[in-house]
């Protein structure tokens, strides 16, 4: 992304907002931590737990009769929850999972749609003092068992019809003691497998009187994976502590309120959904709709109308596909009630920005974080002049730097590394059990994040581009490795490259070079056969949407495959240097 060609958009009349907005940045003064701290609830003894933070403080105060989630299901169904049900429904899992044998830093695994269950089962493992995994359900049986495998979960939390995607590889998982079926309103008749749990029975026999695991600021309590250039996905671990940040952050960045109808498009299989689909909205004791249903721009404004959502958390990708349906379409909605929206995942263009305010009456607000940040960095806030095509200003507390690759800082205005200064609350801890990886991204001082960018002369960050070969494909971060060790997998496939290839809605797709073992005909039925394949293992998100096959692919002398060479050919680029081509890089 470069410097935007559209003027910055002034600082918006504190009225647009409807509210006083929670942060003037130019007016933070000295800022600690110490301050946010102090606003937590903690536990009796000094203990530390998201599930307290997020449901339990408000269960046990003024607002437990506040509705904290408004489900629409994907056929219309509605169901509301209080923090005081949510507080009963998750001490009754949590109960459940201890009698079950489950203990402090135990892996619990869910791979399940958006249903109301599936954020009482997270909050139940966070109870119990367990470390929660969600899984995307669009995972295909691959993901799901390499990240069942390398957490070592002990129990996974599923629906009838993803534990039938992935039957044949849940035999393939020794530390896997048990599965929990979540069988919504009775949706499927023939729910349960032999072995399988039942989730309402496990409900029913979970003790009453369950409390809180007294966990500490530093325990794990959430892993996500995510991609890296080379190897499977890792699994980023954060600490209860991260909440601190996600809660500051819904005031700073998300301009969250007392009255606010949130609504964060991310699915929790993502770190977003997780640390903005559910954190940072519930620490702040904000209500919440959850809308099951996927993708429709109509379904969409549609949701916003009738839950009368005020504040509006989604991705660049989602923006571009609904200006693409055009400003008819909102404008059929009456999305008065919305105050405030803004994006992340990806770079948002400045006329994505800029559409906002025809469509919705308001700019996006585009900010920047990762998996492993834990929570937002960098923000366009409510009160401050927006730069379409910027990710904001760092938000306080927060260091970010653009460094060269000697960590000499770079001077304005000049492309650079993005660095963030270790120790931000939100942190993670570990790419579990690798730390020669986690160790790597920490040089002099400073936290490497994988991501090239500037910093102008006003302090506004702006997005350069990755500084590896991880490919971002609709705010989805995708390893070439995994989707490469998939495709390798076909009878036919000799061997296959992967790169991301520029796409005007995601961004990037996932573009496969493949060359054939010999003696194979090319062909569209198995190019179509390849990708079928590739879809099943992974998902349709990570699985190619283009393959193109090649005699050969151009490797270095210790065969790894140059993915920069296959990139430089199909955007038609000089080659650049090749003297690395049969050599180690
Ligand atoms: P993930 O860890 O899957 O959340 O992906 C994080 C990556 O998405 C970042 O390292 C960036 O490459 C990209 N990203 C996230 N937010 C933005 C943004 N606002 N602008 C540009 N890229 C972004």
């Amino acid at each position: 992304m470069t410097t935007s060609t559209f003027e910055t958009i002034g600082k918006p009349p504190v009225d647009q907002f409807k509210v006083k907005p929670n942060l003037d940045p130019d007016n933070v003064g000295e800022f600690d931590w110490e301050q946010v701290y102090s606003e937590l609830d903690w536990l009796p003894g000094g203990g530390l737990n998201k599930a307290h933070e997020a449901i339990d403080r408000h269960a046990n105060g003024p607002r437990r009769d506040k509705i904290a989630m408004i489900w629409e299901g994907k056929n219309g169904e509605r169901e509301d929850y209080t923090f005081g049900q949510m507080k009963e429904l998750t001490d009754r899992f949590a109960g459940a999972l201890q009698n079950l044998g489950i203990e402090t830093g135990d892996r619990v695994f869910l791979f399940l749609d958006r249903i109301p269950e599936l954020y009482i089962a997270f909050f139940g493992i966070l109870k119990a003092g367990a470390v929660v995994g969600p899984l995307f359900s669009a995972f295909g049986p691959d993901p799901v068992r390499d990240r069942l495998e390398d957490s070592g979960a002990k129990i996974l939390v599923t629906q009838p019809d993803l534990r039938r995607k992935v039957a044949e590889i849940l035999s393939q998982l020794p530390a896997l003691e048990h599965t929990i079926i979540i069988n919504k309103n009775g949706r499927d008749e023939s729910a349960l497998e032999a072995g399988d749990l039942d989730y309402d029975a496990q409900m029913e026999a979970a003790p009453s009187d369950f409390s809180i695991v007294n966990t500490s600021q530093y325990d794990y309590s959430i892993m996500h994976y995510t991609s890296g250039t080379t190897g499977k996905p890792k699994g980023a671990v954060h600490r209860h502590q991260a909440c601190v940040q996600q809660y500051a952050t819904g005031k700073w960045a998300l301009d969250l309120h007392e009255d606010d109808i949130y609504w964060c498009t991310a699915d929790p299989g993502w770190v977003t959904g997780t640390s903005y689909g559910m954190m940072a909205p519930w620490t702040n004791g904000v209500t919440q709709l959850i809308y099951e249903g996927g993708f429709r721009a109509s379904a969409w404004f549609e949701q916003i109308q009738k839950h009368k959502v005020t504040v509006w958390y989604t991705a660049p990708t989602a923006i571009r596909m609904l200006m693409k349906a055009g400003v008819a379409v909102p404008h059929r909605y009456d999305l008065s009630s919305l105050r405030f929206s803004a994006s992340v995942g990806e770079p948002l263009n400045p006329e994505a920005v800029v559409w906002g305010e025809e469509a919705i009456g308001m700019p996006f607000h585009d900010n920047w974080w990762q998996t492993e940040t834990g929570a937002i960095m960098c923000a366009n806030y409510a009160a401050m002049p927006i730069k379409p095509g910027s990710m904001g200003r760092p938000i306080p507390g927060v260091e970010l730097g653009i460094v060269d690759d000697d960590f000499n800082a770079v001077p304005a205005g000049e492309d650079g590394n993005l660095v963030v200064r270790p120790n931000w609350p939100g942190m993670f801890h570990a790419y579990w059990e690798n730390s020669t990886m986690y160790n790597s991204r920490f040089k002099k001082g400073w936290y490497i994040t994988g991501d090239r960018a500037r910093v102008d002369e006003d302090g506004y960050f702006w997005f350069v581009g990755r500084a590896d070969d991880v490919i971002n494909t609709a705010g989805h971060l995708v390893g070439p490795f995994e989707v490469e060790s998939a495709l390798i997998e076909h009878p036919d496939v000799a061997e296959a490259g992967v790169i991301g290839k520029p796409d005007p809605i995601a961004m990037e797709i996932v573009k496969a070079f493949v060359s054939l073992n010999d003696g194979v005909e090319e062909s569209t039925a198995l190019r179509n056969d390849i990708m079928r394949f590739a879809r099943e293992k992974l998902s349709t998100m990570v699985a190619p949407r283009e393959i193109e096959f090649v005699p050969s692919l151009p490797k270095t002398r210790s065969g790894k495959i140059m993915r920069r060479l296959l990139k430089a050919r199909e955007l038609g680029l000089p080659e650049g240097d090749t003297s690395t081509l049969e050599d180690d890089d």
